[in-house]
């Protein structure tokens, strides 16, 4: 992937670095556009957290909108229900929908691509294996329909992957390119006679996150990662940035963020995963500039009480 540049700036100590891709993805972004404009007299429920974000779900909390169970019987049979960007499967669908309820479909044209492909290999007598994190609200989606199907997130998962003639592995979308192509050759190695065939269907937007945060440990000595603690591509981004032998720090508002950390660091960059609103990482990034500035003050002072001392 081409190198992109990285905005940075010099601010008293420190030289802050500005991920060339961060933050929101489009996925995310419409479907937190739509279910802001959702009204229901009745209720509005979304089935799952919307993005694994708590900012934005003490947001939509407080605007009314409830957050329900996507296993959950429906009981209510009146109101709104929203499928979230991270898709759900069809069984689900089919369970939520009545005549009196409306539902509205965010999911991610991304993730419809990843059951497509699924269902492709499926139908071609592939045995599926679903690369991605247990439980996530994705994954569950894409195994809904299909009972059989398997999950790989650590390497020992591997040896759950039956002895079929065919096997077919898609990704769940926000995983790492490297580890996903890692955990791909393990499965082709220990499952030598099958006919192994992967669909990549990592997404663009997580890619160039994930390329863009490669680049950054190359000049930075910390990089702090805005996202929520349970958003899966947050951490993935922060073992990214861990696997390369860098400092990481995961914060989810610039509250968070701890004077003593910076101590040490020249160059900080600083990333957000894709459910991570734009005016989050800029105070974020704000509060890092003062932190910088009152780093500054304190050398200054230091260096002053030597002046003095000596
Ligand atoms: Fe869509 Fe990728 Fe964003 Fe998920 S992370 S909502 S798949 S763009």
């Amino acid at each position: 992937m081409k190198r992109e540049k990285i905005r940075k700036e010099m601010i008293g100590r420190l030289n802050i670095h500005l991920a060339s891709h961060y933050g929101m993805c489009f996925g995310v972004r419409d479907a937190l556009a739509v279910t802001r404009n959702t009204y229901d007299e009745n209720e509005v429920t979304v089935l799952g957290q919307l993005v694994h974000n708590p900012l934005v779900s003490q947001e939509l909390i407080e605007n009314g909108i409830k957050e329900g169970e996507l296993k959950d019987p429906p009981t209510n049979t009146k109101g709104t229900v929203i499928i979230t960007a991270h898709g759900a499967s069809d069984s689900d669908r089919v369970r939520w929908s009545s005549p009196q309820r409306k539902v509205v479909d965010t999911t991610c044209p991304l993730v419809h691509k990843v059951h497509q492909s699924l269902a492709a290999l499926t139908v071609s007598g592939f045995f599926p294996v679903v690369i991605g994190k247990k439980g996530h609200a994705e994954v569950n989606g894409l195994i809904g329909d299909f009972p059989q199907a398997i999950v790989i997130e650590k390497e020992e998962d591997i040896l759950d992957v039956p002895y079929e003639r065919k096997i077919g592995i898609i990704s769940q979308t926000t995983q790492p390119t490297d580890r996903v192509n890692e955990l791909v050759q393990r499965i082709r190695s220990l499952r030598n006679n099958s006919e192994v065939r992967f669909i990549d269907t990592v997404c663009s937007p997580t890619k160039n996150r994930q390329e863009a945060v490669k680049n950054l440990c190359e000049v930075c000595d910390l990089i702090v990662v805005v996202g929520g603690s349970n958003s899966n591509n947050t951490s993935q981004l922060v073992s990214t940035v861990e696997r390369l032998g860098c400092r990481a720090v995961q914060v989810e508002r610039s509250e968070d963020i701890i004077l003593d950390w910076f101590t040490e660091t020249k160059d900080v960059g600083v990333t957000a995963g894709t459910s991570t609103l734009n005016e989050t990482v800029i105070s974020v990034y704000e509060r890092i500039k003062v932190i910088s500035e009152e780093l500054t003050v304190k050398d200054r002072e230091y260096l002053g009480k030597e002046r003095i001392l000596s």
